[in-house]
């Protein structure tokens, strides 16, 4: 029997620019596609859905969700209040920013039932905030935290990025000290990657962004997982730390690879075995619905061999690890049946730990997630 979908994801791809690092489904300065983009997405949740189906995650990102402004972003949860109603324990998350996020868009949020924020904050330096090419400075994230609070919300979390070019290990320890201070209830620490295609790779290539040494990533890596661990944080992920009870529920459903749904440009979704993304460029995507053709770009069918290698990378990337026992029922095989040379060698090496029926990550595999995981992809 199929298994009920019980998230679901929407994708906004406005923004007030494209930051040089970003390679999501993005764009900038095109305020004349904002109703035109409403419409769409009201047609591809009335021609997807036919009718309304309740979830217990709802999960809107970007681009930046609260750059829509408040008539606009009223309409949009309209929708989704319509479409994809909330059971009456629902955590129903939005990706915003702190640049221009004004009182006005917080109502409407909190009146359209958001429970959960997810605030990119990335650094509380100017520089690298700079570098970055956010338009925040750091001192605006506590007025806006505070503004939130303000309007009830009390599930707050912050991302933030390492490793950027010219940071110390100093910097990073600040970054992390203004977030804690702040008590949100979950953190997101990434280290700065650089995707072909965006103006950083090129800049990079050219000499003209210094990328951080791998030794030095590495220690700010270890100094996050140290002090947020200290703060009452606990890591759950390989990224991502929260206070009890506080761990991002629409993230484990990626996590454990169970079904959900995607609506918007380039937003993907994973039903019944088959993991599908629909189109990234905003304008292909819109003349798509309007054609009322499939917004689909790609589908890819998962058989038992390929779920059974992405169970291991999912789970591995969790710090709970994978159950191994409820894996071997699944997929009628061991995860040491799909690379049986690497498992042994990184069990011995102490990569890999096997304790009360769980396979995960050592403290120190977790540095070299990437490496162990490739192994069995
Ligand atoms: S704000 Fe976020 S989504 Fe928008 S361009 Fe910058 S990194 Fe990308």
């Amino acid at each position: 029997m199929t298994e009920t979908v019980t998230a679901a994801y929407v994708h906004v791809p406005f923004c007030i620019h494209r930051c040089g690092y970003c390679d999501f489904t993005v764009i900038a300065d095109r305020d004349d596609l904002l109703e035109i983009y409403l419409d769409c997405m009201e047609q591809e949740l009335k021609r997807e859905l036919i009718q309304p189906h309740e979830v217990n995650t709802l999960f809107i990102g970007g681009g930046t969700p609260n750059y829509l402004p408040a008539k606009h972003l009223e309409r949009l949860l309209k929708l989704l209040r319509d479409w994809l109603p909330l059971t009456s324990d629902a955590e129903f998350s939005m990706e915003c920013n702190p640049e221009d996020f004004t009182s006005d868009r917080m109502k409407v949020m909190s009146d359209y039932g958001i429970n959960r924020v997810s605030l990119g904050v990335q650094s509380f330096t100017d520089a690298h905030l700079k570098t970055l090419e956010r338009g925040h400075k750091p001192e605006v994230v506590e007025d806006v935290v505070q503004r939130l609070r303000d309007y009830g919300f009390t599930n707050l979390g912050f991302d933030l990025i390492y490793a950027v070019p010219a940071q110390t290990i100093l910097e990073w320890e600040q970054t992390i000290n203004a977030a804690i201070a702040l008590s949100p209830q979950h953190l997101s620490t990434y280290g700065l990657t650089y995707e072909k295609g965006t103006s950083f790779w090129t800049r990079r290539m050219k000499n003209n962004l210094l990328q951080a040494e791998e030794e030095l990533e590495r220690s700010m890596y270890a100094l996050a997982m140290e002090k947020l661990e200290q703060a009452g944080f606990k890591q759950y992920e390989l990224s991502n730390y929260a206070q009890p009870d506080f761990q991002c529920q629409h993230n484990q459903i990626y996590w454990n690879a169970k079904p959900y749904y995607g609506f918007g440009p380039g937003a993907a979704f994973y039903l019944d075995d088959v993991r599908s993304t629909r189109y990234r460029s905003v304008t292909g995507w819109i003349k798509k619905v309007q054609a009322k053709e499939s917004t689909i770009s790609s589908n890819e069918t998962l058989d038992r061999d390929l779920a059974a290698r992405e169970a291991v990378m999912l789970g591995l990337r969790q710090i709970a690890g994978l159950d191994t026992k409820s894996y071997e029922a699944r997929f009628e095989m061991s995860v040491r049946d799909l690379a049986v040379d690497a498992y042994d060698e990184f069990l011995e090496t102490g990569l890999l730990e096997l304790s009360e029926g769980h396979l995960r990550l050592s403290y120190e595999g977790r540095f070299l997630a990437d490496t162990v995981v490739a192994e069995f992809l």
